[in-house]
């Protein structure tokens, strides 16, 4: 298979850009199950920018800042937010429907950490709206192939072909991937003139987390494996409040529950938040997970609860119906129970790290939106400028791409050869796969979760090691399936998750570790890790 620029990911991030590049090339986009199953889709309150009479790009800026605690970079947050507006009045001229005022207006909500009403959303279904508009729009280009069931195994450049990364990335270059095509079981190898990864974020490698199941890390693992840089993996901000249950994995109960008056408490009624803040239940996001979790350590418990019980039944039903009747379908009723709730991993700020054309350092190789790091996020996300990012930097990875196809002598055929599957043969033990995710997700939650410290992350790095080689040698002892290929992705990123976290010996934003609590102006940079820096000469990569 031949392509201009593939994109790997249908979410905001991958679509926006597909969009963009079709203006001048032709165009695969690959998706690893249905194109809307994606943590876009899932995108709850909206899309941060400065629309209102009142707001500046100033205070969005400074609240950023703030947030991020002193490691965005600020070049990027001035651009990213100036940019905003523009990408906004786009999504609404393709026919996004967003949630209007009486005068007609957007109506701008607010969220924890903003200044201003900036928020645009779609009643609380932003993301499905903005998926829904980027879809049918690709759809409905004739320059744009979509591939469901595709799912993106490795990345191919000039140096991982020979089997070597160059000295510094930016002698080597991206030519393809190899693809699973999960109906025929095929892998097919596709040359590309370019490559943007978009593959989201990577909850699934945590036993908790509100993303869907395809945030397995696909692209931030196959980036460090041919080289790129990676950055700041250690800033996962976890969402305080998602229902415990065994079939409502991923289901978010929103802050506002507890903005509506919903006071957390252990299994026996203490109401716990009391004594860590004093604005209590409606502490900072990451006050009331960290909370949450050293009750849970201290107890033993699984889950906590949230009780708004107290609240009349109407007043309840009337202001949070959709929260309303799925826990209902979970058999609970919110205005008699009070609903089991853990933290789960929502976001994650680093990834690959990026220029603001979403360049990698390896040429014909960009990232863009949850897998990538752009500086924007610093240590910890201001809500909803997630969304904002993928839109602003499609727009300028598109622009770049044209610079980049213009200049660069497209790929021989031959520069990717067939997948040679080995002496592999079909796996007759599934089940380790499945022990080994799991070991992995507990792994990740009960070391390297909310709460951290120096022998917590070795414990898990010494566990997520063995999985690594173990899972390395299923890899090329067994046909590739999809749970496989996500496995082993998990497996990587898990420890680009570890090894960031133990490079940073200080607590700043997301990261938190008992042994170092305070900030150390010493470690008042990104963290960028490479695979450069584990491999020996002889080309193996050690344990250190
Ligand atoms: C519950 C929830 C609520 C949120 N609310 C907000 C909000 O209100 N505002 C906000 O700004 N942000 C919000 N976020 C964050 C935001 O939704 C995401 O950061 C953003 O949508 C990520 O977009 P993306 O395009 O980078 O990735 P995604 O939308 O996750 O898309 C990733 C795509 O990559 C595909 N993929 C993955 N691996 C492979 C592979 N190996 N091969 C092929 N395809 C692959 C997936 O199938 C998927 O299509 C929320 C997130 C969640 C989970």
């Amino acid at each position: 298979m031949q392509t201009e620029v593939l994109i790997i990911g249908s979410g905001v991030a991958g679509l926006m850009t597909a969009l963009k590049a079709a203006r001048f090339a032709e165009v695969t986009v690959l998706t690893k199950k249905e194109a809307d199953n994606t943590s876009t889709a899932k995108a709850q309150g909206g899309i941060a920018s400065v629309l209102d009479a009142a707001d500046r790009f100033d205070f969005h800026i400074r609240d950023t800042l703030n947030a991020g605690d002193g490691l965005c970079h600020e070049d990027v947050v001035g651009t990213i937010i100036r940019e905003g507006p523009g990408a906004i009045r786009e999504l609404v001229d393709m026919g996004a429907h967003f949630t209007l005022a009486k005068n007609g207006d957007l109506d701008l909500g607010r969220e924890g950490g903003h200044s201003h009403r900036r928020i645009v959303h779609s009643q609380d279904m932003t993301g499905r709206e903005v998926q829904r508009v980027l879809l049918e729009r690709v759809r409905a280009s004739d320059k744009i192939r979509l591939l469901e069931n595709h799912t993106a195994l490795n990345l191919v450049t000039l140096g991982s072909a020979i089997g070597n990364l160059p000295e510094n990335p930016s002698q080597d270059r991206c030519l393809g991937c190899y693809v699973h095509d999960v109906e025929s079981g095929e892998i097919v190898p596709v040359l590309a003139g370019a490559v943007v990864i978009s593959t989201g974020g990577a909850g699934k490698a945590y036993l908790y987390t509100s993303n869907p199941d395809v945030a397995s890390g696909a692209g931030i693992a196959m980036a460090y494996r041919v080289g790129a840089d990676i950055a700041n993996m250690e800033f996962i901000q976890f969402h305080p409040t998602c229902l415990f249950h065994p079939s409502a994995k991923s289901f978010l109960i929103s802050e506002a529950v507890r903005g509506e008056g919903a006071i957390l408490r252990t299994l026996d009624g203490n109401a716990f938040m009391e004594s860590y803040h004093p604005m209590k239940d409606l502490a900072p996001r990451d006050i009331v997970a960290r909370a949450i979790d050293t009750e849970l350590k201290k107890k033993g418990d699984d889950f906590v609860l949230l009780d708004i019980t107290h609240k009349p039944a109407r007043e309840i039903i009337d202001r949070f119906p959709n929260i309303y009747d799925q826990c209902l379908q979970y058999g609970f009723d919110m205005t008699k129970d009070p609903l089991p709730v853990v933290p789960a991993a929502h976001y994650l700020c680093g990834g690959v790290l990026t220029d603001l054309e979403g360049k990698t350092g390896i040429p014909g190789l960009y990232a863009c939106g949850e897998t990538a790091c752009t500086g924007l996020h610093g240590a910890n996300r201001l809500a909803s400028n997630s969304l904002l990012e993928s839109l602003v930097m499609a727009g300028r990875i598109a622009a770049s791409l044209k610079k980049y196809l213009d200049s660069a002598v497209p790929p021989p055929l031959e520069a990717i050869p067939p997948w040679d599957p080995g002496d592999s043969v079909d796996s007759d033990e599934n089940v380790v796969i499945t022990h080994n995710w799991d070991e992995v997700r507990r792994t990740m939650w009960n070391y390297v979760g909310i709460v951290r410290s120096d022998r917590r992350l070795q414990r898990a790095l010494d566990r997520i090691l063995m999985l690594k080689k173990e899972v390395e040698e299923y890899y090329w002892d067994f046909k590739v399936t999809r749970e496989l290929i996500e496995l082993r992705n998990l497996v990587y990123v898990s420890l680009l998750i570890i090894r960031c976290a133990m490079t940073r010996k200080e607590s700043r934003g997301l990261h938190y570790t008992l042994d170092y609590p305070g900030h150390d102006e010493k470690f008042r940079k990104d963290t960028v890790i490479n695979r450069r820096m584990y491999i020996d000469k002889r080309g193996i990569e050690n344990r250190e």
